[in-house]
């Protein structure tokens, strides 16, 4: 079914999307599989009730899968050309779009978030990341060198380099953006002529599984496009996997570490995108008005579940109190209710777990000695959480130092650039950051001094596929989007002629 409109309610859940729940099924080799360790529970977190089963994957399930993935390198898609993997990626673009609206409410129904981010994000910017992808497929290229080698005398050489298929990527990917995150990872991989096995986050592995049912659709030869589901010990069990030729990953810096360390026992290339604690500094000459977008999509789009979210607030003294007043009124302001209402802006968290995290760190905030500014109601069943903006935070508590991954932010004020730049920087984290000031001078001058691996100015906490996305510091090693993404994907071969 075609995207819904926007702002619109869907009128009730779409047939297409109660029979897809009923049995999904993973992909391996072309096949849907049920796999063969049993299966676990998805749920719904605007009621905690549950939606599917789906197959838990094995260790064998997963051996099947690499030896698929490879053999797909070695076969059909291994010789095609990039004008055809564009072909197919462009197929599989249209299918996303045709099959929309039922896409976006699974991710709504899965993940808990705003229909209209669903049908905006999850979708429509996944349709266009995998178009944008496709079209580097023809344009992967080497270069040439001239060399000065000088033996045998007499001996002349030219040297060039091919860009090839790194092989099989084992891509695994967190709950926040299930359908977005695992586009970022196979849209690339598939431009680079790689093959790809895809763990999704076991609370929303839907959107993944029915991506790959679309892949199939599309034309992908049979284990090109693999889709295991399972939890961490899935996970764990790809990574470790001596077919795999390069790990891509998504999500906590915690589990990145883990990962980064065993890709090392046999040297594997690794790109970890993980978390962060971006700081906005709201400097006295900002234009006020912009203060709806920074609460809106700074701090608490996806419900904060954003690994660039503005979770930490640094205000100039000059505006601090009229700032500090306007931000509270407009996060009260704020709608909170389920996902399939789109004019709900605050939407459950994703699950009964994460719920319980959140507010455990709202709960550790205060006996920190923060001071919370706001009194939401919320509402009972489901996993809402009402929004919070916290003042008086130390900068060495948790509440100013760890995720929350929620609809929570500090407020802290400061009096000059170097006080800002200093506690802006004041994180093991280095994802995003960014500046709201109309001095284009001082923009110009502290950019560099922001250790981020994306810097806005009077905006926070939008990507684009044409610009590199990653982190410094412990938010990350390597960049997705643009051409970096597709070198995540490519080993470089030097080749060195020699002639007489
Ligand atoms: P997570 O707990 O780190 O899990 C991410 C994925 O890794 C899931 O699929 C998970 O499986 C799997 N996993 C867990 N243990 C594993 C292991 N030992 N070996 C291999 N895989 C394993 O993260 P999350 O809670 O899903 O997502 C939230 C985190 O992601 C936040 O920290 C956020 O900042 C980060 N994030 C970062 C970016 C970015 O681009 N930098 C973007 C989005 C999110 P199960 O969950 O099924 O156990
Ligand atoms: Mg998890």
């Amino acid at each position: 079914m075609r995207i819904g409109i926007p702002d619109q309610a869907p009128d009730g859940i779409s047939p297409d999307v109660t029979a897809f729940l009923k049995a999904p099924q993973m992909l391996i080799n072309g096949q849907s599989v049920g796999g063969e360790g049993g299966s676990f529970d998805v749920f719904n977190p605007a009621d905690g009730s549950v939606l599917a089963q789906v197959p838990s994957g094995s260790e064998a399930d997963v051996d099947r899968a690499v030896l698929a993935a490879k053999a797909a390198m070695a076969g059909a898609w291994g010789g095609m050309s990039g004008a055809e993997r564009t072909r197919l990626m462009l197929k599989l673009a249209d299918l996303i779009e045709e099959n929309g609206e039922e896409l976006a409410q699974l991710e709504t129904l899965e993940n808990g978030k705003s229909i209209m981010l669903s049908r905006l994000v999850e979708v429509a910017s996944s349709a266009e990341y995998l178009r944008y992808m496709a079209g580097w497929a023809t344009k992967i290229r080497g270069e040439t060198f001239d060399v000065s080698i000088s033996v045998p005398p007499g001996t002349r050489y030219t040297a060039y380099t091919r860009k090839e298929p790194v092989g099989v990527v084992a891509a695994i990917t967190p709950w926040n953006f299930p359908l977005n995150m695992c586009v970022w990872k196979v849209a690339p991989a598939l431009a680079a002529g790689c093959t790809v096995v895809l763990k999704p986050a076991e609370e929303t592995p839907l959107t993944s599984l029915r991506f790959a049912e679309l892949a199939r659709e599309a034309g992908f030869p049979d284990g090109v496009v693999n889709v295991i589901t399972g939890d961490g010990a899935t996970g764990a069990a790809l990574v470790r996997h001596p077919g795999v030729d390069k790990i891509t990953f998504t999500g906590s810096t915690e589990v990145g570490k883990k990962i980064g360390t065993q890709a090392m026992q046999t040297v594997k290339p690794v790109t970890l995108e993980l978390g962060g604690k971006a700081p906005m500094v709201f400097f006295d000459d900002m234009d006020l008005n912009l203060l709806g977008p920074a609460t809106g999509i700074g701090m608490f789009f996806n419900s904060g579940q954003t690994c660039c979210a503005g979770a930490r607030i640094y205000v100039q003294k000059g505006i601090y109190e009229e700032a500090v007043a306007t931000l509270k009124a407009i996060t009260s302001s704020l709608a909170i209710g389920e996902g399939m209402n789109p004019a709900n802006q605050i939407n459950p968290v994703v699950s009964a777990k994460h719920f319980d995290h959140v507010n455990r760190m709202i709960t550790q905030g205060i006996a920190d000695g923060a001071t919370p500014l706001l009194d939401i109601a919320a509402p009972k069943q489901g996993y809402y959480v009402a929004p919070q903006l916290f003042a008086d935070a130390r900068s060495d508590t948790a509440i100013m130092q760890d995720e929350v991954f929620g609809p929570v932010a500090t407020i802290t004020p400061f009096e000059t650039e170097e006080e800002a730049i200093a506690m802006a920087n004041d994180t093991r984290y280095g994802l995003g950051a960014s500046l709201w000031t109309r001095d284009i001078n001082r923009v110009m001058k502290l950019v560099p001094q922001v250790q981020a691996g994306t810097v806005w100015v009077n905006s926070h906490n939008i990507p684009d596929q044409n610009m590199p996305f990653g982190g410094f510091k412990q938010s990350g090693i390597g960049r997705e989007h643009g051409t970096g993404a597709l070198d995540n994907y490519l080993e470089t071969k030097s080749v060195c002629v020699a002639y007489t």
